[in-house]
């Protein structure tokens, strides 16, 4: 979605609002459905631009540790400032126009999720995962293996006590 500033630009004190959904794919982490919805505006100060947004993601996504899908939600604000004469690397922190005039938000808001969304997801910030031996989800019980191996030096040494 692009975003046409030219006319906000001769409006000083005048905001103008923008409201975009982004699907959520595989880009952003291991999400298998979902949206961003994103709505906020940009809004000139005597000739500063400000973007300022809500976005709100919720998507279904499957935790790195235990591989079971949930619910993931989670909402960001965004605060930018807007230029229209800066080349990219003056400042990282400015969204550039492209030449015509033009914002495109679904740039903005890809490179906003790619900050915001976690690269590993988890179900819980205590999940327990799975057990390394059996694969059995821990969050759901404990399972039957043992706690710790057995050190293979005690076995022998073990066998050698059994046998005398
Ligand atoms: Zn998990
Ligand atoms: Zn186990």
């Amino acid at each position: 979605m692009r975003l046409d500033i030219q006319q906000l630009l001769a409006i000083d004190g005048g905001t103008q609002g923008f409201g975009l959904v982004l699907p959520l794919g595989g880009d952003y982490g291991d999400f298998t459905a979902g949206t961003a919805e994103a709505k906020g505006g940009v809004s000139n100060h005597g000739g500063y631009l400000l973007l300022t947004a809500d976005t709100v993601v919720h998507a279904e996504g499957i935790c790195s540790r235990c591989g079971e899908g949930f619910d993931f939600c989670h909402s960001f604000k965004t605060e930018r400032p807007v230029a229209r004469n800066l080349t990219a690397d003056e400042n990282d922190e400015y969204i550039l126009t492209d030449e015509d005039g033009f914002l495109d938000l679904a740039a903005v808001f890809n490179d906003e999720l790619l900050l915001e969304l976690p690269t590993k997801l988890l179900c819980r910030e205590e999940c327990k995962g799975l057990c390394p031996k059996c694969g059995k989800n821990l969050n759901k019980g404990s399972c039957n293996c043992p706690a710790k191996e057995i050190d293979p030096r005690l076995e022998v040494l073990k066998a050698l006590l059994d046998n005398g």
